[in-house]
């Protein structure tokens, strides 16, 4: 919708009017959840109504973290919500020159799309390179150089000391003492898991909704999925919480099944986490979990091409795939992701041709 290649309708994925009411779902939206009643087993909602449960599937997302600092002047927006889409939108097709705060993927799609309606946009990134906690520092880089050479100018290892304007944004003062005109900004420094409807709740919360492998909370009959869930995932032995598409989907199915089988019944939710991002006419596709210290290593093709795959190491163990351009095969260590192959298994079947 940024990049002005869709319609002006939504992209729902259910139509919110007859496609609730034929699964048989009673849909209550604009109804916020406020509180919850674990003892009673009740949801509180906004209004004081309480809904009783049986089964409870917390599925309340994310919410972008503000920067602290930012004052109320028209043209700064967060990108979540299709009426955040649809205000970006309307300052990009008045021209605006844009600022990006934040090179992760949400504000390295938005500096995307203001490119590609030919427009200037400056990407400003606290970190050295961009996309480090997705992607690492190494192919950080390389993504820095894709966004350079598509005339994005980026701004690493600088944060924004004020925003400048009156009424309207019109600059932004950067650490290093320089200054970007700017009309539109976007603030895209990561997400908070929503819970705090559940502070008083008694569940435990820790950055999400604390679950075990199954998806189950820490009280009975209440599960979480999607980016509001930190679960134990037995496939990398460690807790995350994932903050992808294909997650959500997966792990919402996941904790249904979980909530109707019964603790005894339930199995774990043990996937390799995957998340895509399309960027200037490059598919960029990601499976598994980095760390900044993880080893990095491209197996096919090259970076300098443009269309690579590269592998990612941890003790010994493969525990992540890049690629560019190559979704065909990054499939196949996908493979090798879900059955725990070693550093060396990986290297050796990428020498083998893939
Ligand atoms: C601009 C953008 C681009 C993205 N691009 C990609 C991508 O290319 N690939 C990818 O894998 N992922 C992408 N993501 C991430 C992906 O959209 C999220 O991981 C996914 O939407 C998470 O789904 P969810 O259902 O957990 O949460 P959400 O989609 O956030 O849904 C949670 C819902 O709960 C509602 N809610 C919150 N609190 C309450 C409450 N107290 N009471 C009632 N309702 C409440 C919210 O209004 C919201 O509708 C992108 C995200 C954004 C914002």
């Amino acid at each position: 919708m940024l990049a002005g290649d869709a319609g002006p309708d939504a992209p729902y994925l259910r139509d919110p009017g007859d496609g609730f009411a034929a699964i048989d779902v009673d849909l209550r939206p604009g109804m916020r959840a406020t509180g919850l009643d674990l003892h009673r087993r009740e949801v509180e909602l906004a209004g004081g109504s309480r809904v009783p449960y049986n089964g409870l599937i917390v599925a309340t997302g994310a919410a972008p973290r503000p920067l602290p600092g930012t004052p109320a002047l028209e043209g700064i927006h967060v990108l979540r919500t299709l009426d955040d889409c649809l205000a970006i939108r309307a300052g990009l097709e008045g021209g605006a020159r844009v600022a990006v705060i934040g090179a992760g993927f949400i504000g390295a799609e938005v500096a995307a799309s203001t490119r590609e309606r030919g427009l200037e946009v400056t990407l400003i990134e606290a970190l050295p390179v961009p996309l480090v906690r997705g992607l690492g520092p190494t192919m950080g880089a390389a993504c820095a150089g894709l966004y350079t050479a598509h005339g994005v100018s980026l701004r690493c290892g600088v944060t924004v000391d004020a925003f400048e304007g009156a009424g309207r944004v019109e600059r932004l003062r950067l650490s290093d003492g320089s200054s970007v005109d700017a009309d539109l900004v976007v603030v895209g420094v990561g997400v908070a898991p929503e819970t705090g409807w559940l502070e008083s709740s008694g569940l435990e919360l820790r950055d999400g909704v604390v679950c075990d492998a199954t998806c189950a909370a820490s009280a009975p009959g209440v599960y979480a999925a999607g980016d509001v869930a930190r679960w134990y995932n037995p496939l990398f032995g460690e807790q995350m919480r994932v903050e992808h598409w294909t997650n959500a989907a997966e792990q919402g199915v996941a904790a249904a099944r979980s909530l109707l089988a019964g603790p005894a019944a339930a199995k774990p939710f043990a996937p390799v986490p995957f998340f895509w991002s399309d960027q200037y006419g490059t598919k960029i596709q990601f499976v598994g979990r980095s760390r900044p210290e993880d080893e990095v290593r491209v197996v096919h093709g090259s970076v300098d091409d443009g269309r690579f795959v590269a592998l990612y190491g941890r003790a010994g163990r493969l525990v992540g795939a890049l690629a560019f351009n190559w979704p065909r095969l990054l499939m196949q260590y996908r493979g090798l992701l879900a059955r725990s192959a070693t550093w060396d298994e990986a290297v050796a079947h990428a020498a083998a041709g893939g």
